[in-house]
């Protein structure tokens, strides 16, 4: 059975701005899903349509079986979501936070405080569950309302820009509980624009662009569209020209860095030892550009073109 199934939705705010034109997009059960798109292309509007929070004009929404328009509960009960912005009392302790929620849900007193003892120490909240919610960073109130959205154990997850406003470390380690739930079968959907962090942590993409879904497909089959990576390399030693090294594309974008295209298929030793040979020292090297960044852009840029 689908997770989740959307069916030719469109949504018009006020009437006239047309937010979402007609999308289709299926996430099949188990799965780690990513909604990509650049700010304003409407996921947002989706997840809430999805989740109940904005009516949609037209189309429908199946979770798991159930039609949102049909049965709403059912598919509420189904659903665990981390909207984009911070929707809590800011006076409460995180503790209460999660009690309230499983009170909306029907789970009893007792229950609720086994859970929110569990998902707290999960997403390491535990110790400061006294904390009025105001005092936490941004990192820990994304993870508190990670906390939140689990409590009625919820067979699908979805986050909406779960990342923004985190530091580095909470991610990883958010990412890394996100990962262990999928394991254990919940499945995930996350929109972001953190285009790495969706191709390290999702198998299947959605890219949406002005209200459209542009392209659905694995992650595995969008990235092997991209045939060539670029490297930066940054030189102990300035140099005045360009290495010209037969095979490669390289060029100077200040005296001591020096970009590298390579094919993905090429073992890129033959890169190093071609620059040792010429007395070319390098200190580091990083990727210019994410790759999935890379094909997004060329996605819309095709796109544009067409328009044209
Ligand atoms: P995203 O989450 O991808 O950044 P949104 O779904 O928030 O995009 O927004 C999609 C488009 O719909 C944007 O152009 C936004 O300005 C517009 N929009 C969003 N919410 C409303 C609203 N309540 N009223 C009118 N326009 C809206
Ligand atoms: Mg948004």
């Amino acid at each position: 059975m689908s997770a989740l199934v959307v069916r030719q939705v469109h949504k018009l705010y006020q009437s006239r701005f047309e937010a979402l034109k007609g999308v289709d997009l299926t996430v099949a059960e188990g799965d780690f899903f990513a909604l990509l798109g650049p700010n304003g292309a409407g996921k947002s509007t989706l997840i809430g349509i999805v989740t109940s929070l904005v009516n949609k004009t037209s189309g429908s929404v199946t979770v798991f079986g159930h039609d949102l328009d049909r049965e709403p509960e059912a598919v509420r009960a189904t659903l665990g979501v981390v909207p984009q912005e911070f929707n809590f009392n800011l006076f409460l302790p995180i503790i209460e936070v999660i009690i309230n929620q499983a009170g909306y849900f029907g789970i009893s007193r007792r229950v609720a405080r086994q859970r929110a003892e569990f998902y707290l120490r999960k997403l390491e909240l535990w110790d400061r569950r006294h904390t009025e919610t105001r005092r936490l960073s941004g990192g820990l109130k994304r993870r508190l309302m990670i906390a939140r959205a689990l409590v009625h154990r919820p067979q699908l997850l979805i986050l909406d820009e779960p990342t923004a406003g985190v530091d580095i470390e909470i991610r990883r380690s958010m990412w890394h509980y996100l990962c262990e739930l999928n394991q254990e079968g919940t499945t995930i959907i996350l929109t972001t624009h953190y285009l790495d962090e969706a191709e390290s942590l999702c198998r299947n993409i959605a890219i949406i662009d002005q209200g459209q879904i542009i392209r659905q497909s694995t992650m595995r089959a969008l990235l092997d569209q991209l045939h060539t990576e670029t490297f930066v390399l940054n030189l102990r030693h300035p140099l005045a020209l360009a290495p010209d090294i037969p095979g490669l594309r390289l060029r100077l974008s200040d005296p001591s860095t020096l970009e590298v295209e390579v094919d993905r298929q090429r073992n890129i030793n033959g890169l190093f030892a071609s620059l040792a040979v010429r007395g070319i020292e390098v200190m580091s090297m990083r990727n210019k550009q994410n790759r999935l960044e890379q094909l997004f852009l060329n996605l819309v840029e095709k796109r544009q073109d067409a328009e044209q």
